[in-house]
């Protein structure tokens, strides 16, 4: 089955349409290596029987020449995405039990274009963390290992998503990003994420965590691949009303387009203290690369860049206390009985809530309270303003902005997970995006001296996801990253 295994999203399609392999033999493929690879723990859900009954009717509409553009292909859901008549939880233990009579209409898309749902994957609790360490399912593990052998995040908060299409569990993947959550995980297993424009994916049937800055986004092994999954989830969606009508670009043309002509921003604040050196040394090999390429190397300045986690760490949290008030033991999963009401709020929140959330939920409220709101919350929103205008700056001179994804690579599970600044400190290069708007996709450029991958971060103006994969699609060619990581289905897990 290896080989089954060996073809990424958009060679499987061709197979698939040749009838040189079904979608029963690719989907049981990767049912058999999503077992295998148990314990990278990326997994929270499996739908077996669900995966091999959509790929069934896949074969179906292939034989009938139907086919939609994902037809046949297995995907692994994010658990903060709700899918109709299965556990959706955002890996929290306040949502189990909980199964959505709906389904989130990016995944609905999905099905929609015939992709293959395999099951949920593993994320932070409500997508809050930098490793899925706060996971009320444990950490999931990075299929990627260092000389030493131990087990490493895959990054966060969507860690299963990227864990898997690493490890070659899944074909695809969806996740949700924040503030960074498909950029960093993506940048630490060496796969390809992409977090659109704030608006591009509908965020109706998301479990939200900070709606203002909440987009989902494709997972996969290629540039090309992440080019189709992402045309099949875009959609307008009445049921949003920040989603946009601004039509979708040709974004697999652009894939091969090519970089010449293009100018290129490298933002000197995204030079930071604590930063790898091999991290400074990939950026500069990318500058050198698209250059070679065709493309105008700009130097620009994003002033406002070092505001920009504080700034973060102040919204999103405040955001996420209003969004979680709903978890009160009354209308979702679990609840957990006192003497009175307020009693039962409070216990079934003490229980049902882990200490990264409960720490969000107290500086969201604290950044609120009347006498704070002025001097945390409105002057968050402000810098904010400040940090989108710097942006608007740069694209008047730029088409696309080249950074590193992260400040360094993969770090073993247990590490950080006790100091919460030091964790945030991962989102760094990832967060500006999130607060203006914009675009954003890690793709990896190379592995450090210990074997771990690496990304690079392109971002662009909004609703203009094409220069994004023209330039990281250069990038990919150049860089030649085929390895593959130590614990991987088909090898040892
Ligand atoms: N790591 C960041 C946080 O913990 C971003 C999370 C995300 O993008 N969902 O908030």
């Amino acid at each position: 089955m290896a080989d089954l295994l060996d073809l990424n999203a958009v060679e499987a399609r061709e197979a698939l349409d040749k009838k040189a392999i079904s979608a029963v033999e690719l989907v049981t493929a990767y049912v058999g290596a999503a077992e295998a690879t148990s314990a990278l723990n990326n997994y929270v859900v499996l739908t077996a029987d669900h995966a091999l009954a959509m790929a069934a009717d896949a074969d179906k509409r292939i034989a009938g020449g139907t086919a939609g553009l994902l037809e046949g292909l297995p995907i692994g859901v994010k658990d903060l995405f709700c899918t109709k008549g299965v556990s959706s939880t955002a890996c929290s233990n306040i949502l189990k039990g909980f199964t959505p009579p709906y389904e989130s209409t990016v995944t609905a898309n999905l099905w929609a274009a015939g992709g293959v749902m395999l099951g949920k994957l593993n994320c932070d609790e409500f997508a809050m963390g930098s490793g899925n360490e706060t996971s009320a399912f444990g950490p999931a593990i990075n299929p990627w290992q260092g000389n030493d052998k131990t087990n490493l995040v895959p990054g966060g908060s969507s860690g299963g998503s990227a864990s898997a299409v690493a490890a070659r569990s899944a074909l695809m993947a969806t996740g949700t990003d924040t503030g960074g959550s498909i950029r960093q995980p993506a940048a630490f297993c060496g796969v390809v994420g992409l977090k659109p424009t704030y608006g591009r994916c509908s965020r109706w049937g998301i479990i939200a965590f900070a709606s203002s800055l909440d987009q989902a986004g494709p997972f996969t092994r290629t540039v090309a691949d992440n080019a189709l999954m992402m045309t099949a989830m875009a959609s307008h969606d009445a049921k949003d009303s920040t989603s946009t009508q601004t039509p979708l670009q040709d974004l697999m043309g652009a894939v091969g387009a090519g970089v010449k002509g293009m100018k290129i921003g490298v933002p000197r604040e995204y030079v930071m203290d604590g930063m790898d050196n091999e991290v400074v040394r990939l950026w500069e090999q990318g500058q050198a690369w698209l250059k070679d390429a065709g493309a105008e190397l700009v130097d620009v300045s994003l002033p406002h860049t070092k505001y920009a986690l504080p700034t973060y760490y102040i919204i999103a949290p405040a955001e996420a206390s209003s969004n979680l008030a709903r978890y009160d033991g009354v209308r979702y999963g679990m609840r957990v009985e006192a003497e009175t009401l307020d009693g039962m709020y409070e216990a079934t929140r003490a229980a049902g809530f882990g200490d990264e959330v409960q720490r969000r939920i107290m500086i969201g409220t604290y950044v609120l309270s009347a006498g704070y709101y002025d001097a945390y919350y409105l002057k968050a929103q402000k810098v904010r303003r400040l940090i989108k205008q710097d942006f608007d700056t740069a694209f008047e001179k730029v088409d696309a902005l080249l950074t590193p994804a992260t400040p360094s690579a993969a770090f073993p599970v247990g590490r950080k997970i006790d100091d919460p600044v030091t964790n945030y400190l991962n989102d760094v290069f990832t967060v500006p995006a999130n607060l203006a708007g914009l675009p954003g996709i890690a793709v990896p450029g190379g592995l450090t001296s210990d074997g771990l991958p690496l990304g690079l971060q392109v971002l662009g103006r909004p609703f203009d996801e094409a220069s994004l994969y023209r330039v990281a699609g250069v990038i990919e060619a150049v860089a030649g990253f085929t390895q593959t990581p130590a614990r991987m289905a088909g090898g040892t897990a």
